[in-house]
């Protein structure tokens, strides 16, 4: 059997070995190494299972599996390596190593940092057979392998009364979001994502597996800097039983001209200086939509509440009295959040089409209303009627933060426990080469300055999974000094060599 698959992958590697040479820029390590020699692939294809695969580039699944939800300084490999097993990424990491040749771990592919492309060749490490959801006998923990996708996840737990805390969106993976801390409807209760592990298995730079737990002097800086120390193939977390199965949402759409009045009410009856109940959650978006305003983009707004079958008053009049353009209510589960909030599966988020799609994440305590105004009107005129940016969609995340507060800021690497809103504009738009990406990047940055000059922060607070690649590592891990040296000793301890410094590297 064995000797089946080599000879098959042998024949491909030989078959595919030009149109990879040709298509993909060449360093000199890779000329020197891997390309040219189909007896690399077999050196690395005697040691993985035999469900392990291999795709090229040309080939349907080479496609399928690099390809990114965004194009912008996308990471370019020449190789995709499908690992069967956790051993596999062991395998796959030292054999990258010994060619002197760069890795990446590729999950959802959501991740959009413009630091990505900087990997200009190598190998990418697909993780999505390492998809599986253990739930542990008695009941408290699971173990979740390291390509699990957020939707299976909560869906395996749901079917047995269970919950844990995961990233909203069905498509985005598991451990995608938790490797920079991890937003999640369940947060206010329980804390991020990365808040609830237990214990995980990880493939460090140098290729070995370790287990880590608490009492790793690594556990701190995966909770926030993850992505920066090795390849977690399996995890370990809390579950919970299900103590709401019932969740009601209204969304509430206003005309561009009530963006101080939504503002406020948000402040005033949501936010309340960080009080916000931990059941209830307020989301919102500018976008355009041309049956509601034909003019201007509308404000999408999401009051969502958990253990009700509707949103309870007390929370939409103050909206209602603004005078919506439509409110409409609906009541489920928890299960019908991705797709109440457009983030399903099938939701246009969700789909990797071509666009480019940087986003300019700004943390904030509350809403300063002249602020929103300013970035409302700039924002109005960058996206209306034909502009290329059309598309685009001012995001504003306010999850309930008790379960992330409750947690000792310094007991992560994940540095901005204090904030309540995650606001971010992402500017998506068709490729069109240099000059439309730099003017997306002056619009985003210059919406992202107006929030945060506002906010008087000495420093821009960016969620390291929103970054858009030119913020400083004290914006994505904190101004402490103390944060950034303990990141730097760690990286220098387990990752002196740098391999994982793709996304947004520590130093
Ligand atoms: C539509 C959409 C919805 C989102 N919703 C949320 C949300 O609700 N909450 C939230 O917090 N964030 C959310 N995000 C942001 C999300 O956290 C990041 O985009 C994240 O990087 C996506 O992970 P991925 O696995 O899909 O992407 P990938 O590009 O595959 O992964 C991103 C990076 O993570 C690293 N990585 C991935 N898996 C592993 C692993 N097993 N071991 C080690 N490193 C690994 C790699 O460095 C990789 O480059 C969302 C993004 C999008 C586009």
């Amino acid at each position: 059997m064995l000797q089946l698959k080599l000879e098959v992958l042998t024949a491909v590697a030989a078959w595919a070995i030009s149109s990879a040479c040709a298509n993909v820029p060449i360093s000199h390590d890779w000329t020197r190494g891997l390309c040219p020699r189909g007896n690399d692939m077999k050196e690395l294809a005697v040691k993985l299972s035999p469900t392990a695969k291999v795709y090229f580039p040309g080939s349907d699944e080479f496609e399928l599996a690099s390809t990114r939800w965004s194009v912008l300084d996308a990471p370019k490999v020449n190789i995709v390596v499908v690992p069967g097993t956790e051993n596999d990424v062991v395998e796959i990491v030292k054999f990258a190593n010994t060619k002197e040749l760069p890795f990446l771990a590729y999950n959802g592919a959501h991740g959009a940092i413009t630091t990505l492309g900087k990997m200009n060749h190598g190998i990418e490490i697909y993780l999505h057979q390492l998809s599986s959801v253990e739930i542990a006998k008695d009941g408290k923990t699971a173990t979740i392998g390291g390509g699990t996708k957020s939707k299976a996840v909560t869906d395996k737990l749901w079917a047995a009364g269970k919950q844990t805390v995961t990233g909203t969106c069905e498509c985005v993976s598991f451990m995608g979001p938790a490797l920079g801390g991890g937003h999640g409807w369940l947060q206010g209760h329980h804390g991020l994502v990365a808040d609830q592990f237990v214990s995980m298995n990880i493939v460090l730079a140098d290729g070995t597996l370790k287990v880590l737990d608490e009492k790793s002097d690594l556990w701190w800086a995966i909770n926030g800097a993850g992505h920066n120390f090795g390849i977690v193939t399996s995890v370990t977390t809390k579950i919970y039983d299900i103590e709401h199965r019932d969740w009601a949402i209204e969304t509430i759409t206003f005309a561009g001209d009530k963006v101080e009045a939504v503002y406020q009410a948000a402040n005033d009856h949501l936010l309340k200086n960080g009080s916000q109940p931990a059941g209830v959650i307020n989301w919102s978006y500018w976008m355009n939509n041309p049956d509601a305003d034909p003019n201007n983009p509308v404000i999408l707004f999401y009051i969502i509440q958990e253990g009700v079958k509707s949103v309870d008053p007390v929370y939409t009049k103050p909206f209602h009295d603004i005078g919506p353009l439509s409110v409409e209510p609906r009541g489920g589960t928890y299960t019908d959040l991705a797709a109440w909030t457009g983030i399903a599966l099938s939701s246009p988020p969700c789909q990797k089409a071509g666009l480019v799609n940087p986003r300019f994440p700004n943390y904030l305590e509350s809403y300063n209303i002249p602020a929103q105004k300013k970035a409302y009107d700039i924002f109005a005129n960058a996206i209306r009627g034909p502009s290329a940016f059309n598309h685009s969609i001012f995001m504003f995340e306010g999850y309930s933060m008790q379960g992330v507060k409750e947690i000792d800021s310094q007991s992560s690497a994940f540095a901005f426990r204090d904030e309540n809103i995650l606001s971010a504009p992402l500017i998506t738009y068709a490729p069109s080469g240099p000059e439309l990406d730099e003017k997306a990047a002056r619009l985003g940055n210059e919406l992202r300055r107006i929030l945060h000059d506002a906010s008087g922060r000495l420093e821009i607070r960016s969620y390291v999974n929103y970054a858009y690649g030119n913020e400083t590592p004290r914006q994505w891990y904190g101004t402490e000094r103390w944060r950034q040296a303990r990141l730097r000793a760690l990286k220098q301890k387990y990752d002196p060599k740098g391999r994982f410094s793709f996304f947004a590297p520590v130093a």
